[in-house]
């Protein structure tokens, strides 16, 4: 027999609807440096509505690329919403890559316009002759629009665009699996690769993600979304905020620990979403600020890296629960998070945070040995994790990467074990792991470990190559300001954890690990920074 249900399409225009009348109220907080900006879902979608006529009237088609070049702020909510509802693709650009690297990614997603905030506007001048497809550029909030004379573009003025425009907009109905939105990954290895979303796999996410065991969304929380809308669509948050009602605070261009946390004081979020560099740094500015008032968050999303003992713990001691989620650009991002199993105490429950965490409900996974055998569940067997889902991409956009999908599976690239209740524990990326005579060294677990020592702020663990072991792991880390260690401290230190031949023979105390584009150690500078040096 065939089922009798509707075959009605899963999307982001639905999400745009359900979220502007069922939650009309809900709010998108702003955050403009000297205070607070806020607005509504319905306002938000009547701003979507205004902005998908100024961008039809300049000639923007379905399947035609729009890129923003803009923070998490509410008119970045809009174009979130009006771009994929209207049938055309939503490109974020990633404002922290290299300019090359923007560059590359807007020629190769062929934008036509860009949305461009007007604290980004100087840099974007500079880029500009460089995006080769790009025919307008619109420019939100007040600014010298001179900066793009000559450069051939059409040049407006958001506002001014959108004020021109009613605040209906007859969204078309488009096919689920069409294109909705474009990411690319953050090119930790080689060129930035492309992953086109859908608006069915966008809508499947947004579900998935507000369940009580992943995020926990309800338009009863205020959500802080740091995770930047240039990486992965905020994690999909701005969809699952509309699905769910849950208001949504946006930073803007104040990520910097002491707006972040004046922020935070004035907006009062419940919940929060980011990379642990972020939550790091507030944690350490709060130490040192004891009038820093972080009392209305009870818990925080931590992904993207991994969350250190050291960073759960000291937001255990201010009562916010630290969470980790696991993801990958390649994956809208979500693919697992930490809830502790029913039943488990707090030490239980710690030790379960700690884990990368469960798969949601659409994610499959499995772990693959070197031989390209599927190996057990047991938590202690390793492998390389692959997953397929609704949103996971089978494929990078023009782009031939076959070495990447195994059998109709994305190979992550990343190392763990998983345990027979389906907690997923990173070791690390494959390409981290210091591989050292036959034996195989966690720069993750050595990074957790010093990065509870006292002094320490953060620290990066790399495999560096060595004439007898092949590799060997080389530790940089950063002391806390007006403390001092020495390394034989540190080795000591470590040599509580590990076993003996993990321990790092070379050093190094640094002011800072460098970072990529959002926020992770950047091996790759560190690796060649220091692999010609004898550090001992
Ligand atoms: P890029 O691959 O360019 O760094 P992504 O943000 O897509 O950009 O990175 C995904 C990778 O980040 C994952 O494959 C994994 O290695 C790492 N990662 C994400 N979340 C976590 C986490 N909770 N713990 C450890 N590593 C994580």
């Amino acid at each position: 027999i065939t089922s009798t249900m509707m075959d009605v399409p899963l999307q982001v225009r639905r999400l745009l609807e359900h979220g502007s009348t069922i939650h009309g109220t809900s709010r998108v907080v702003t955050a403009t440096g000297t205070g607070t900006h806020e607005t509504t879902f319905a306002d938000i979608a009547r701003a979507a509505a205004r902005l998908a006529g100024a961008l039809s009237s300049l000639g923007v088609r379905p399947g035609d690329r729009v890129a923003t070049f803009m923070w998490n702020n509410h008119r970045h909510v809009e174009a979130y919403f009006a771009v994929p509802a209207m049938g055309a693709v939503l490109h974020p650009l990633n404002i922290r890559l290299f300019p090359e690297q923007i560059a590359f990614t807007a020629n190769h997603a062929a934008d036509r316009v860009v949305i461009v905030d007007n604290s980004l506007l100087a840099g974007f001048a500079k880029l500009l002759p460089s995006l080769k497809s790009v025919r307008h550029v619109i420019v939100a909030g007040a600014a010298d629009r001179s900066v793009l004379d000559g450069t051939g573009v059409g040049v407006h003025d958001y506002e001014t665009l959108l004020a021109a425009q009613p605040v209906t907009y007859d969204w078309p109905d488009v096919d689920e699996r069409a294109a909705a939105a474009m990411c690319y990954t953050s090119g930790t290895t080689g060129h930035p690769r492309g992953v086109v979303y859908s608006h069915r796999s966008i809508y499947l996410h947004a579900l998935a993600e507000s369940m009580p065991d992943v995020f926990d969304l309800s338009a009863r929380d205020l959500l802080l979304g740091v995770v930047p809308q240039f990486h992965v669509l905020a994690w999909g948050l701005p969809y699952a905020a509309f699905a769910t009602g849950t208001s949504m605070a946006m930073p803007d261009r104040f990520l910097a620990p002491e707006p972040l946390a004046a922020f935070i004081a004035a907006a009062r979020p419940n919940k929060g979403a980011g990379v642990p560099t972020v939550w790091m740094g507030l944690l350490q500015y709060a130490e040192a600020h004891p009038e820093a008032d972080l009392s209305s968050l009870t818990s925080l999303v931590v992904g993207g890296s991994a969350m250190s003992e050291a960073l759960m713990r000291g937001l255990d001691a201010r009562g916010i629960t630290g969470l980790h989620a696991w993801g990958m650009t390649e994956m809208s991002p979500l693919g697992t998070l930490s809830r502790p199993p029913a039943g488990a105490d707090d030490e239980e429950s710690a030790g379960y945070r700690l884990t990368q965490g469960r798969f949601a409900a659409p994610v499959e996974a499995r772990l693959v040995g070197p031989d390209g055998d599927v190996l057990g569940w047991d938590g202690e067997t390793v492998g390389e994790l692959e997953v397929r889902g609704p949103w996971i991409t089978g494929s990078y956009y023009l782009d031939n990467d076959e070495d990447r999908f195994d059998e109709g599976w994305l190979r992550t690239g990343d190392v763990g074990t998983i345990t027979s209740n389906g907690y997923l524990r990173l070791t690390d990326r494959a390409r981290d792991v210091i591989k050292s005579g036959g034996e195989w060294i966690s720069s993750v677990e050595l990074e957790g470990h010093l990065a509870a020592h006292p002094a320490v702020v953060e620290a990066a663990v790399v495999g560096v190559p060595d004439d007898k072991w092949g590799e060997r792991p080389l530790a940089t880390v950063v002391v806390k300001e007006g403390e001092q260690v020495d390394v034989t401290e540190l080795r000591d230190f470590l040599s509580t954890k590990v076993a003996k031949w993990q321990l790092p023979e070379r050093w190094a105390v640094v002011p800072e690990i460098p970072k990529t584009s959002v926020g992770k150690f950047d091996k790759k500078i560190i690796r060649a920074a220091y692999a010609q040096d004898d550090l001992n």
